[in-house]
């Protein structure tokens, strides 16, 4: 059987050189070409050409390819990296982003893997607990689980068709050709042309860059993030723990009955500098949380080096009528590229989902159609549909990591002896998380053939 990187690792020559057999089943949809045509006039022949290039293999583009690929649309995609993200942590993903993986296919092959978190408890730097809440008990349909991420990524993948990952494959520079399409340069001097480009790439993406968005904000904390690892069997209850200091707090959450995620948010009034060796990153963890309740030291303890990372967190607002749009001539941005967010709420990777399937659908819609203005109308509603969700949840986030990182020691006691025993209703806090995803229909339901 072949490997994910033996089918990711085909040399680009193989895309228009030999084209992969046609499928045992073909798909109509994939046969229908992109209604708007093509000149080469404006291009020189050493030029790739393809219908969809998402830029960016992390959860984004990933899930963008694949809901592409269960509609029956194909696309590649061009990821920088010579392989698929290995290292990282985990993610929290609610029921907003599980939905979603129903809906792509991916959701019980995950759940299989991780444990389901029945609820969270918040506690003092002493240890005592301030207040504890069952996920249930709010809410019957919340799902909770920490997933891996590069299990996340995998997954996946082994779902694209062999050669859809482009590895090595860093996106340099784009231009619009003359006839509408889009021109993207590699690093390696390799060019695409594009009919329709969707921006995955990330925090510090190129392509909302040369969409005008401005860079993402440091909004004043960093965090550190680490996976313990216990291969004879964690010992922790599978709910989400949050310890509050003064401007400094800390969390962990089981994620599978061998890993458990944690995580350490300081103030600092600069990102600072990059520190590449973790043993010193523990080492500074470890002097952050000193006295910290132990089961949090011992956490840190048992986790790989090279699991630990550091990030400044960053968000961008999209201001109406400031913002850029979020497409512009058939280049469109899903993910951090578009809505970078800071990770109070645990919906950057949950948000990227839902963008995925959303533009899928509208896409596929409008390929279909064969209406050649029907794209353009498709990225804009993708926008309308999206903007509403994303932009408030990105400020909500930021407000909600202010509160959190609050520095006063009078503030800090009042929230935890006053608003988190006695106010806080978890029910409310959660409501972002209730998102609609019906599965993506294979293509025969579109044709009702
Ligand atoms: C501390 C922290 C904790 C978080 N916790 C959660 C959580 O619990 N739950 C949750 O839902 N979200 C969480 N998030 C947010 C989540 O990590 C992001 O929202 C998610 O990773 C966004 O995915 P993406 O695919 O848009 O971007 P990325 O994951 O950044 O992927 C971008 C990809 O594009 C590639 N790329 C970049 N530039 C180029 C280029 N020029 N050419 C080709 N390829 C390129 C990169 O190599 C990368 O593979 C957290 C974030 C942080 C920082």
């Amino acid at each position: 059987m072949a490997t994910a990187a033996s089918r990711c690792l085909l040399p680009w020559k193989s895309l228009t050189a030999s084209p992969p057999p046609p499928p045992s089943n073909p798909n109509p949809f994939r046969r229908l070409p992109l209604t708007i045509p093509i000149t080469m006039s404006s291009v020189s022949k050493n030029v790739i050409k393809r219908d969809v290039v998402v830029v960016g293999a992390g959860i984004a583009g990933l899930a963008t390819s694949l809901s592409l690929h269960r509609l029956g649309l194909e696309s590649v995609v061009l990821e920088q990296a010579e392989s698929l993200r290995t290292g990282g942590t985990s993610l929290t993903l609610f029921k907003n982003g599980w939905r979603v993986l129903d809906a792509i296919g991916v959701g019980n092959e995950l759940r299989s893997q991780f444990l389901e978190i029945q609820g969270m408890a918040v506690k003092s730097v002493d240890g005592r607990e301030l207040r504890s809440f069952k996920f249930k008990d709010e809410d019957k349909s919340q799902e909770v689980r920490a997933v891996e991420r590069r299990i996340l990524l995998e997954t996946f993948s082994h779902q694209l068709p062999p050669g859809t990952i482009r590895f090595s494959s860093k996106l340099s520079k784009i231009e619009k050709s003359g006839d509408g399409e889009t021109l993207l340069e590699l690093v390696d001097g390799t060019r695409v042309l594009a009919k329709i480009v969707i921006g995955c790439d990330g925090i510090r993406s190129a392509v909302a860059r040369w969409m005008g968005f401005a860079e993402p904000k440091y909004v004043g904390h960093c965090a550190i993030r680490g996976l313990g690892s216990f291969p004879d069997g964690q010992p922790y209850e599978p709910r989400v723990n949050y310890i509050y200091g003064s401007g400094l707090r800390a969390g962990y959450v089981p994620v599978s009955p061998t890993k458990v995620y944690w995580f350490v948010c300081y103030n600092s009034p600069s990102p600072g500098p990059k520190i590449s060796d973790p043993s010193i990153l523990k080492e500074q963890t470890k002097e952050l949380v000193r006295g910290w309740p132990s089961e949090l030291l011992n956490l840190i303890d048992v986790t790989p080096d090279d699991t630990i990372i550091r990030t400044p967190l960053v968000d961008r607002w999209l201001w109406p009528g400031i913002a850029p749009q979020a497409s512009s001539g058939k280049v469109v941005l899903v993910g951090d590229a578009w809505h970078p967010m800071t990770p109070n709420l645990g919906q950057g990777a949950c948000c990227a989902l839902e963008d995925a399937v959303v533009l899928a659908r509208k896409l596929a819609a409008a390929v279909r159609s064969g209406d050649p203005g029907a794209i353009d109308g498709a990225l804009e509603s993708y926008e309308r549909e999206r903007w509403p969700r994303v932009f408030p949840l990105t400020v909500r986030a930021n407000v909600v990591g202010s509160l959190l990182q609050w520095e006063n020691p009078v503030v800090c006691s009042v929230r935890n002896n006053v608003i988190i025993p006695k106010v806080v209703r978890l029910g409310p806090l959660l409501e972002h998380t209730n998102f609609d995803c019906e599965p993506l229909r294979p293509v025969e339901s579109f044709t009702g053939s």
